[in-house]
């Protein structure tokens, strides 16, 4: 038995059997063969090998996501037809006397250099659809197996160096018990998408996919952040009880579906769910949310090897939309960057993504790309109660020039007679400091402010979000962090708009009754969090938690707000 340490990024217990992936790239050597006939023959069946996994994925895909999303396999597997990708590869086998790796994999670059050149950006995404076929038929040539997370036939904790947030969205939570990697902080996208599915995760586990072997029994333990290596029956025997006590405490929480989020003594918060699709509506009807406060929709643009376009777009709010009838619904634009990269958009790489192209500097940047957006928002709105929510802002010049551009966008659609709500609030993130400090400048532009603490945390405390070595920095019971959120609730009670939050703090137990005190009107949370956060709601006094803020606000450092709050309230 042993212990590795990693950073919480989804709480609760979980056994299972370690699946190790290798991110490996097949490395590919060269050999001349002299048997060009059986070569040209195990080639053909490595595409045959490649053709049928990629149907297996595609019907998979159209069970479990949509349509639109088998599509995508079922190009990939169209391009393995080519006849011109076939012949190209034979010929050079039979005239090189290349083995089929090499030669594969010379005629796939030669493809995928040329439309990484084109100026189109259909052709540009090309090249990676292609890298990814390229890659599969290399791995079926090599006999590697490929992992493919949305088929797994046996339940499993996944180790991996990293995950992407689009392999997370393609797992199957049957067969999925846990998640150990060596990247990742416990705010990155994976750790978001971890807890939406309840699914335990520990990140910063350094070494693991060395140190844990395939096949190895693994308890993953969400609140010390350990994970046990081949435990001995003692120790499995105190975790299954933990598990027992936590998924008690869960059904017990049950009981506050259907209450109101009200104060003891009657103030209002409003308690929402942070989604990424409209599959994830099904999270928050399960865990009774009050609205959407907080559509990422920059999830429509991953996984995938193309723009969407405006009518898909809009098929994807106005079900978000009408499915929650006359609740709020936020939709905030594309916050693409970051560690959310999209690849077939062809920006370059960036030195630090976090403070680069990112957001609405890339919206702006990209009209045509902003106003399909925008649009397919307007045409939704007709269809429910959708407020717009820019990310990302740095200054009033961009809220001013987005605000011009739903303007002229409400014209052309009244020009052609496409019907929109009469009323559409428009508001911004504050999740940059500069944004923080001139909220009171800010708000009078806009009709509310929801705070992007995840972001905001990073950039106040100079802290890389998904950097796990300084992911102890990375807190919100940092009281510069706390300071600053007082200030933008201030600000917008003196403009008299409504401030929000959507970070991750928002929902955090230990902190309510304090983002009570402060002012905040609407919480917006992993939907998993919103019935323990309503517990809190009913059991604070909004008078008490004023004077709560006024204590905290003094404290020195993370450790004693920490304390203090930690002590306030039932932890499970
Ligand atoms: C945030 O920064 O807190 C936020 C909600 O946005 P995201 O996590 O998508 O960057
Ligand atoms: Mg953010």
């Amino acid at each position: 038995m042993r212990r590795e340490k990693g950073v919480v990024a989804s709480s609760g217990v979980s056994f299972g059997k370690a699946l190790v992936l290798s991110s490996a790239r097949p490395v590919v050597s060269a050999g001349l063969i002299s048997d060009v006939e059986a070569e040209c023959s195990r080639f053909a069946r490595a595409v045959e090998d490649a053709k049928a996994e990629i149907a297996q994925i595609r019907d998979r895909a159209a069970a479990k996501l949509s349509q639109h999303e088998a599509d995508i396999f079922e190009a990939h597997r169209m391009m393995l037809e080519d006849p011109q990708l076939i012949s190209d590869t034979s010929d050079a086998i039979k005239a090189q006397k290349l083995n089929a790796e090499v030669a594969f994999q010379q005629i796939t670059d030669g493809f995928i250099s040329t439309f990484r050149a084109m100026e189109d950006e259909y052709f540009r995404s090309r090249a990676i659809d292609l890298e990814d076929i390229s890659g599969r038929v290399l791995r079926k040539l090599q006999g590697v197996v490929t992992v493919e997370l949305s088929t797994l036939t046996e339940p499993a904790i996944l180790v991996a160096e990293d995950l992407t947030p689009s392999q997370v969205v393609l797992v199957d939570p049957q067969m999925v018990l846990g998640f150990v990697t060596e990247k990742g902080g416990k705010t990155s996208h994976t750790a978001i998408i971890a807890r939406m599915l309840e699914i335990p995760a520990l990140v910063g586990v350094a070494g693991a996919t060395g140190h844990i072997k395939n096949g190895d029994t693994l308890i993953l333990d969400g609140a010390t952040g350990e994970v046990v290596v081949n435990p001995d029956e003692p120790t499995l025997a105190v975790y299954r009880k933990e598990r027992e006590r936590i998924v008690a405490h869960k059904a017990a929480l049950r009981e506050f579906v259907g209450q109101e989020s009200v104060t003891l003594d009657g103030r209002p918060v409003t308690l929402e769910a942070n989604i990424r699709t409209d599959g994830d509506l099904k999270f928050a009807k399960k865990h009774d949310a009050e609205g959407v406060g907080l559509f990422r929709t920059e999830f429509l643009y991953l996984d995938r090897g193309t723009l969407p376009s405006e009518d898909e777009q809009f098929e994807h709010y106005r079900t978000v939309l009408s499915a929650m009838e006359t609740k709020p619904v936020v939709i905030r634009t594309a916050d693409i960057g970051g560690d959310k990269e999209v690849a077939y958009l062809g920006i370059p790489k960036e030195e630090n993504p976090f403070l680069g192209f990112r957001a609405i500097r890339y919206c702006l940047a990209n009209e045509t790309f902003f106003r399909a957006q925008l649009r397919a928002l307007l045409r939704a709105s007709h269809y429910g109660n959708l407020h717009i929510l820019l990310p990302f802002v740095t200054n009033l010049n961009e809220v001013l020039q987005t605000k011009a551009i739903i303007k002229d966008l409400k014209e052309e659609l009244k020009r052609e007679g496409i019907p929109f709500a009469s009323h559409i609030p428009v508001g911004i993130m504050i999740e940059i400091p500069a944004s923080a400090l001139m909220s009171d400048v800010l708000a009078p532009h806009v009709d509310f402010f929801s705070i992007g603490t995840n972001d905001l945390i990073q950039y106040v405390c100079a802290v890389d979000r998904v950097n796990p070595s300084v992911s102890y920095l990375h807190t919100p019971y940092n009281p510069a962090v706390l300071r600053l959120i007082a200030q933008v609730a201030q600000n917008a009670e003196r403009a008299k708009i409504p401030v929000a939050m959507c970070g991750e703090m928002a929902g955090t137990p230990p902190l309510i009754p304090l983002l009570i005190g402060m002012g905040l009107n609407a919480l917006s949370m992993n939907p998993a969090s919103i019935l323990a956060v309503r517990k809190i709601v009913r059991e604070t006094r909004y008078d008490e938690a004023k004077r709560l803020v006024a204590d905290v606000l003094r404290l020195s450092g993370p450790e004693e707000v920490r304390e203090l709050l930690e002590s306030r309230v039932d932890l499970v």
